[in-house]
């Protein structure tokens, strides 16, 4: 497929460059659909093609299935610049990132099963637990529920797009985005295999949370690990062990037996 050459991407981009970003995003949407990130019609992939045309994916469709020609541009209000029928429903999502964040230059949403349990249990994914999740993402919050594909949604977000670049959607699901589709999509991928982690590590008596001198090691240490991060080493830091400290877990019994010895006080007293 050839795209309109009136789109907005770089014209000084070799002619071959043009077609890359529909193929990616097509390669994407197959790599989501087939690991079980999104399954029927569900998420949603966009590109920045240059400084007003978007490159999004058409509401409804099987990202696994997903052909160059089913998708859209669109310009940074959401009008349809070329295609056929509509862009995603959560099109003012992606338009949020990119107005929001120059250094995005993609985002993806999807409803990972794991990841999106813990957004439907209303816990966000915060805690320094894996080197690799604390090195790429820092933490990873939880925006309150807004309908999907409204603005909405956008509100709740709208205090998280600057400082993260994944973000878990109350009772809904994950987005993310980065500097190409790519490392929007691994991302993803890292949300949801740290859920999965996380929810094996509290079936098994509850992770084990690394201290705040070893977080600002792994921070430090960024670069090389070969990781670029835009939001730099001002990115808010998972919780760590220190934050844990002050919590103080009893068991059933112990705590009927403090409140029948306070009671026991209490009459004694009277
Ligand atoms: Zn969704």
């Amino acid at each position: 497929m050839t795209p309109d050459s009136k789109l907005g991407w770089q014209e000084d981009e070799p002619a071959r460059s043009k077609d890359k970003y529909w193929n990616e995003i097509c390669r994407v949407g197959r790599w989501m659909y087939e690991r079980g990130l999104a399954v029927a019609g569900e998420g949603n992939l966009s590109v920045r093609l240059g400084a007003d045309r978007i490159l999004i994916t058409p509401a409804g469709a099987c990202k696994g299935m997903l052909a160059p020609e089913d998708l859209l541009v669109i310009d940074p209000e959401g009008e349809v610049v070329s295609g056929k029928g509509q862009p995603s429903s959560e099109t003012p999502m992606h338009l949020l990132f990119y107005r929001m964040r120059p250094d995005a230059h993609a985002v993806c949403h999807a409803h990972p099963p794991t990841a999106t349990g813990f957004a439907a249990a209303g816990r966000a994914l915060e805690e320094a637990v894996l080197p690799e999740v604390i090195v790429n993402l820092g933490k990873i919050p939880l925006a309150p529920y807004g309908t999907p594909g409204t603005w909405e949604v956008c509100a709740a977000l709208e205090r998280l797009v600057e400082r993260h670049d994944a973000i878990l959607l109350e009772n809904h699901g994950v987005v993310t985005c980065g500097p190409d589709l790519r490392t929007a999509y691994f991302r993803m991928e890292t949300v949801e295999q740290f859920a999965r982690v996380m929810f094996a590590a509290e079936a098994l008596g509850g992770p084990h949370l690394l201290p705040r001198s070893e977080v600002q090691k792994l921070i430090e240490a960024r670069t090389r690990y070969g990781v670029t991060c835009p939001r730099g080493n001002s990115a808010e830091l998972p919780r760590t062990a220190e934050a844990m400290e002050d919590r103080i877990t009893f068991r059933r019994q112990e705590l009927e037996s403090f409140l029948e010895e306070a009671i026991r006080k209490d009459r004694a007293r009277r």
